[in-house]
């Protein structure tokens, strides 16, 4: 097959990937007059990878939002929770633990002011994603720093794909989609290029798999080559592969939070071309999967961002320990749910509880907030679940509706045969629990986390439900949601130093590599350790991202 001729002299650079971290980073090359070339193997369709799927949540510190919230947050308190989440503990988390604190200052310093300037805006409400509820070292947000953004994921893609485009428009980019990148061509020890097919052109939609194709190759040179491709969370046997050994055995059934391009074959091959890659066993995998009635990428699922007070039980019937409530510690439910054996457990709760405390993550779900639509943000604010909430109560595989416990354990069982569950342990709990709610205060933990997160103005108003009895008439009916795992982040990957260049195993800078974004592990190959605070993604691919191109920029 031909080799695809070069249509133009040498770029300034050739970014991998036109997610958000390789958008941004060809922002900061057209705003400084560099010719990129962006080589992507998707159709034009999914411009804009993962993020145009996201919820858009960002992680600030102690912002103008926060403030108008009541919130009183400070750098120190966010390093006080990075460092008890993130868990850094290895020789390779070097460049993770001075990502993050570089990451820190952005985000309590200069990262709203620099996209509020391109005109990204935010929901006034701060989510409290991540609650912990161990002690004030250990893991979680001590206060709420979910900033959604006014637009979600599109919203956060909007300036950087004005950017490209007017860079396009300028003859600065060169944006070639269906270009799939298989190896990078190193000379001298240095990175100068990339090799690769030209896939065949498919009409698929936004985030629908792609054919693959080959109509013919390709070969690119120049002196910076930035990796920007994602993950691993669409290919499940990678995920398997690189599951953490402490986690027990990989789950064999796991539904897909991530398009299926997100499929990690640019690491290895960025590792065979010298670069470093660490911390693969970390990853940001979710518990609150429900089944997408409506699916765009095979498996597809989605992640209920759940309020506290649903009763989560495992697949047997047992009440998850205190304090894995939902939204409290992601990865330590996970492993717990692991650890009985079963991919599933349940969620179990009110009508009144599904209204305020369910949000479905992902653009898509919140077309409120994607279309800017203030009518259809007021009906978000008032009485009712959410339409789309509405929906997978009514469509969803996953949802048991019934007016009285047999009848919802009757559900419960026929969507899981291959469990016993204990339904006498679920009433009994239920009882108890309902039992406490005669006094302001109780020994159970997640009815004063419950009452406690409802001290905050913004989850009084649209997160927390009032406190009622579960088996309240007026409450219902009675809701069981089977929850799947749903795989989505990859925490480690290329080791980067603060320039995003890509380091090798001798920790020396591998000259003419560049990694950006998920690639990178979010900066440095994990910048997050073990855990996440939430909305720290979409922030570590502007982060890492900006610091590429600047630095691609400068020579
Ligand atoms: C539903 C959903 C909700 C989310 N919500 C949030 C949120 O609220 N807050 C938050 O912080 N994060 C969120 N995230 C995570 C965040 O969106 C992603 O981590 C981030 O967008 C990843 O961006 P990226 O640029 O690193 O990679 P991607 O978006 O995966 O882009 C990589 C691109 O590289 C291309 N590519 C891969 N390999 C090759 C190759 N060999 N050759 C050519 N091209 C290649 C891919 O096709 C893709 O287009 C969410 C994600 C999802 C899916």
């Amino acid at each position: 097959m031909p080799a695809t001729p070069a249509s133009r002299p040498e770029p300034d650079a050739i970014i991998v990937g036109a997610g958000l971290s390789g958008l941004v980073a060809a922002a900061e090359l057209v705003d400084a007059g560099k010719h990129v070339v962006i080589v992507e193997q998707e159709p034009e369709a999914s411009l804009g990878g993962q993020a145009h799927w996201s919820f858009g949540g960002l992680f600030l510190v102690d912002s103008p939002e926060q403030r108008r919230m009541g919130v009183k947050d400070s750098l120190e308190l966010a390093r006080q929770d990075w460092s008890g989440t993130a868990g850094f503990d290895r020789d390779t988390d070097e460049w993770g633990r001075r990502w993050a604190e570089a990451y820190l200052e952005f985000a309590g310093g200069e990262k709203r002011a620099w996209l509020h300037e391109k005109g990204v805006r935010f929901f006034p409400i701060v989510g409290w994603a991540e609650r912990g509820g161990y002690n004030a070292i250990g893991h979680g947000n001590s206060v709420p720093r979910f900033h959604i953004t006014w637009g979600t994921g599109p919203g956060v893609l909007a300036p950087f794909i004005a950017k490209v485009q007017a860079g396009a428009a300028a003859g600065l980019v060169d944006l070639r989609h269906r270009h799939r990148v298989d190896e990078l061509v190193v000379d001298g020890g240095a990175v100068v290029g990339v090799r690769g097919a030209v896939l065949a052109p498919d009409d698929a939609g936004r985030g629908e798999p792609s054919n693959r194709d080959v109509v013919g190759d390709f070969e690119l040179r120049a002196p910076a080559v930035v990796v920007a491709t994602g993950g691993i969370g669409g290919n499940h046997d990678l995920v398997r592969e690189y599951w953490p050994e402490r986690m027990g055995r990989a789950p064999e059934e796991l539904l897909s939070g991530v398009p299926a391009h997100v499929d990690g074959r640019m690491l290895p091959i960025a590792e065979q071309a010298g670069a470093r890659l660490v911390n693969r066993d970390r990853m940001w995998h979710y518990t609150e999967g429900i089944t997408n009635w409506d699916p765009v990428w095979p498996s597809h699922g989605i992640r209920i961002l759940p309020g506290p007070s649903s009763l989560w039980f495992d697949a047997e019937g047992r009440r998850l320990p205190v304090p894995l409530f939902p939204g409290f510690d992601t990865l330590g439910t996970l492993e717990h749910i692991v650890s009985t054996g079963y991919a599933h457990s349940w969620f179990v709760l009110t009508q009144k509880i599904i209204e305020k405390e369910f949000a479905l993550s992902g653009s898509e779900q919140n077309p409120d907030l994607t279309g800017k639509d203030l009518k259809l943000l007021a009906e978000r604010l008032g009485s009712g679940a959410p339409g789309p909430v509405e929906a997978f109560k009514e469509r969803g595989v996953d949802f048991v509706v019934a007016d009285t416990l047999p009848e919802l354990f009757e559900g419960m069982r026929a969507l899981s045969p291959e469990a016993t569950i204990d339904t006498d342990n679920i009433e009994r709990e239920i009882r108890a629990r309902d039992r406490e709610l005669d006094n302001e205060f109780s020994k159970d933990l997640q009815l004063t986390a419950v009452r406690g997160a409802r001290k905050y103005r913004g989850d009084k108003l649209i997160r927390v439900a009032t406190p009622h009895r579960i088996l309240d008439p007026k409450a219902g009916p009675l809701i069981a949601v089977k929850l799947h795992l749903l795989t989505r982040k990859s925490l480690g990957g290329i080791q980067t130093d603060l320039d995003s260049r890509a380091l090798a195993p001798d920790g020396s800078v591998l000259p003419g590599l560049y990694a950006v974004g998920e690639a990178a592990g979010f900066g440095g190959g994990g910048v997050h350790g073990y855990r996440a605070l939430e909305g720290t993604f979409l922030g570590g691919c502007l982060f890492t991202g900006r610091a590429a191109g600047r630095a691609i920029a400068r020579g």
